[in-house]
């Protein structure tokens, strides 16, 4: 089912204390909302996280996994090892993820399959680099980012799959894609899904954009008819603002 969602991805930011202030914020002021909720600390806090969100309709999500079910991969996280904190969704494919470790789209299905082996659910990332936009290439670049990853699960597999169309040259930047250029993009997608797969998998599929949301662009790009809400990364470290981009949302 199609959901509105506002997602923080709080990357590699925040003590433990400062992680609790920042979920305390949020369990005494996001209020009732039809809104899902996810934040994404690092590793070491998603147990506490989990534990302080215990009785609050927020969802702690992981920023990624290993493609391995165990074994001897020093340094690296594992599904099984989030199930066992309570941790059920993972992000995959963040573009920071693809820029600086270097993961490309082999190594992004095969996260995405154990990712659905282990019964998790995904938030998978895409998006263009500026480049692909210059040169008018973007749709093409996005198609291709998606054929070869997403696009490969069965029609089953959907009901764990949220998309976060993410332009790269909008992370953490400042510059936003226009409200347009994303529905744009969100629009083109679901067609794409639709055609591909069927009417109902493309009408309930969430696709949130992701790129330097604010509280004063996040009303504009949420009002659109295919962008069912937002991937967060700067602004879901301030909890004035992150509450203000969920209720631009509702
Ligand atoms: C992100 O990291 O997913 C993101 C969208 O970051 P920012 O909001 O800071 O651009």
């Amino acid at each position: 089912m199609r959901k509105k969602i506002v997602a923080g991805n709080w990357k590699m930011n925040n003590s433990l204390n400062e992680t609790i202030n920042l979920i305390n914020d949020l369990k005494q002021n996001v209020g009732r909302t039809d809104v899902k909720v996810m934040i994404s600390p690092s590793f070491p806090f998603l147990k506490t996280a989990v534990d302080q969100l215990k009785d609050v309709n927020i969802e702690v999500v992981a920023q990624n996994i290993n493609d391995n079910k165990s074994g001897a991969y020093t340094g690296e996280v594992s599904t099984d090892m989030l199930k066992s904190v309570g941790v059920y969704t993972t992000l995959i494919g963040h573009s920071e993820r693809r820029a600086y470790y270097h993961e490309n789209d082999e190594l992004l299905l095969k996260k995405i399959n154990l990712a659905l082996e282990s019964n998790l659910n995904i938030i998978f990332c895409f998006g263009e680099e500026l480049k692909d936009r210059k040169s008018n290439s973007h749709f093409d670049i996005v198609k291709s980012q998606l054929d070869n990853t997403v696009m490969k699960l069965d029609a089953k597999s959907w009901q764990k799959i949220v998309l976060a169309y993410e332009p790269v040259w909008a992370i953490g930047t400042g510059e936003t894609a226009s409200a347009d250029q994303a529905q744009e993009i969100h629009e083109f997608v679901r067609n794409y899904i639709l055609e591909k797969f069927s009417h109902k998998i493309a009408n309930d599929l969430s696709i949130i954009y992701g790129g330097s949301v604010k509280p004063s662009n996040a009303v504009e790009i949420f009002n659109k008819k295919d962008v069912d809400g937002g991937l967060i990364g700067g602004a879901a470290l301030n909890s004035n603002d992150f509450i203000q981009i969920i209720k631009a949302n509702n």
